[in-house]
């Protein structure tokens, strides 16, 4: 049997990080059985949709590399692939429903079904709107509202995380399947779609858990074999027991991408949030992850968000890449990511700086801040300088010798590269009996005022003899 998995996204807004585990891991199923994963836009909420919702939608699926097999754009057998376009096919099995006595339009006004529901409270007993089904029912026409008529009883379901499952009849209602503006509602959209679309494993958040036996009946009712169902558990927000959601600050997953997280360490992260594979290993490219993937070990209690796990995934991501792939690989990630003043300089020079920085970036974004002495002269800030904890250890005088002698020895270095430069550093230690970090700190700031570098001798070597000589002589002038 061919495994067909969904993404059914609402397009309310943009796809954030609490949500996204819904397409990636009915991908991860999909393509790990060689079959298929379907983009279902259900966008039959017309109150709550969001004109380009779509398009982020995609572009994040997209930039995380989930590619949708049938779907907008792609198209398929199965299409359309947006609810709205498909009203026909939800009125053709809603008619199904009345033929066999399981629907009825319901002509009761909205605020007789309140004072129903206020009856209920009051008589402090739960709200069932089949204890209130209209007798006389009239035809069903546009702007009468069609609901189930169900029947109470209990159901056992297994779900693939939560395992075996148990209801009673009191969760069973005549819920609405056509509203009155003749959209379907979701209740009863997704399980016409989903069989429509051959769907075998329904995987969405744990949230319609409790809704489950009305799909149940359903199921029965339209006489449809019903799918493998799979309740993904919450993620957490960093602090309390609630779901991370948009209140919270959840960002959209694009908006990591433009702070200058890569696709695949977002993908490692969220797979691995609230999933493992029963080893120690952290770090799994996509192709790993399908191999790796199952079912039974998604776990079944909520997963806490964590920003700084995602940050350092996101650091052993650059350096994998750099590594793997070369300097130019993680070069042509970075091109939104440098300082502005860097737009000046050459793609050669760029490498170089980013071939010694990379190892300490969290995201491309450090560039911006890291790099910036570079490209441009820092400002001279001596304050900074003199009460650095090691270079405060120096009297002024000592200073002041320090970097007139590091500018004769390196003024004299016949070629100008990171080895020479590191042979000339080790020759002053030894003549000045300095220590490493008293010396090494002076010399540095002198030439970044930066809190960060890299390694002192890559980072003159990359700046170049010219400028080396140029800042220490500067500072040298202004102690
Ligand atoms: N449209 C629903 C949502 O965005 C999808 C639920 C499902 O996957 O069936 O929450």
């Amino acid at each position: 049997m061919e495994i067909i998995t969904r993404f059914a996204p609402s397009p309310t807004g943009y796809i954030h990080i609490g949500n996204v585990r819904s397409a990636i891991y009915p991908y991860l199923l999909a393509k790990q059985n060689k079959g298929k994963m379907i983009l279902r836009i259900e966008d039959t909420d017309r109150a709550r949709y969001v004109e380009g919702a779509t398009e982020l939608i995609e572009d994040t699926l997209e930039w995380l590399g989930l590619n949708w097999d049938e779907g907008p754009i792609v198209g398929g057998p199965h299409g359309p692939y947006f609810q709205s376009e498909r009203m026909e096919i939800y009125h053709k099995w809603a008619r199904k429903l009345i033929e066999s006595g399981r629907a009825y339009a319901d002509p009761t006004p909205p605020e007789q079904i309140a004072q129903y529901r206020e009856k209920c409270n009051q008589e402090k007993v739960p709200f069932l709107y089949r204890n209130f089904r209209p007798e006389n029912t009239t035809e069903w026409k546009p702007g009468i509202p069609l609901r189930f008529k169900a029947e109470p009883k209990s159901y056992t379901w297994h779900d693939e995380v939560m395992g075996d499952m148990h209801a009673g009849p009191e969760v069973l209602d005549d819920i609405i399947l056509i509203k009155k503006d003749g959209y379907p509602t979701y209740n009863f959209a997704h399980i016409v779609d989903d069989a429509e679309m051959g769907v075998t494993h329904v995987m969405r958040g744990v949230e319609y858990l409790s809704s489950t036996p009305n799909y149940l009946a359903l199921y029965e009712a339209l006489h449809l074999a019903q799918p493998k169902l799979v309740s993904l558990p919450h993620i957490l927000a960093p602090q309390g027991n609630k779901k991370l959601g948009k209140r919270d600050g959840a960002k959209s997953v694009t908006e990591y991408r433009d702070d200058g997280v890569l696709a695949e360490a977002m993908l490692n992260y969220l797979a691995c949030l609230g999933w493992n594979d029963g080893t120690e290993q952290e770090i799994y490219t996509k192709d790993e992850l399908i191999k790796n993937f199952s079912l039974d070990r998604i776990q079944n209690s909520g997963a806490r968000y964590d920003e700084t796990k995602l940050l350092w995934l996101n650091g052993q991501w650059i350096r994998r890449i750099f590594t793997e792939q070369g300097a130019e690989a993680l070069y042509a990630r970075t091109t939104n990511f440098w300082p502005e003043i860097a737009n000046d300089f050459s793609d050669e020079y760029k490498i170089k700086v980013l071939s010694i920085i990379y190892d300490r970036l969290k995201t491309l974004s450090d560039l911006r801040e890291m790099t910036t002495y570079f490209f441009e002269d820092p400002r001279i800030d001596i304050d900074m300088l003199v009460n650095n904890k090691f270079v405060k250890k120096l009297s002024e005088a000592e200073i002041e010798e320090l970097l007139k002698l590091t500018i004769a020895k390196l003024t004299d270095l016949k070629e100008w590269n990171a080895d020479n430069i590191q042979i000339i550093l080790n020759e002053l230690l030894t003549e000045t009996g300095k220590k490493p970090a008293e010396l090494f700190s002076l010399i540095r700031i002198a030439i970044s005022f930066a809190p960060f570098s890299p390694a002192l001798n890559l980072t003159m070597d990359v700046l170049g003899r010219n400028i080396t000589l140029a800042r220490l002589n500067t500072v040298a002038r202004s102690i």
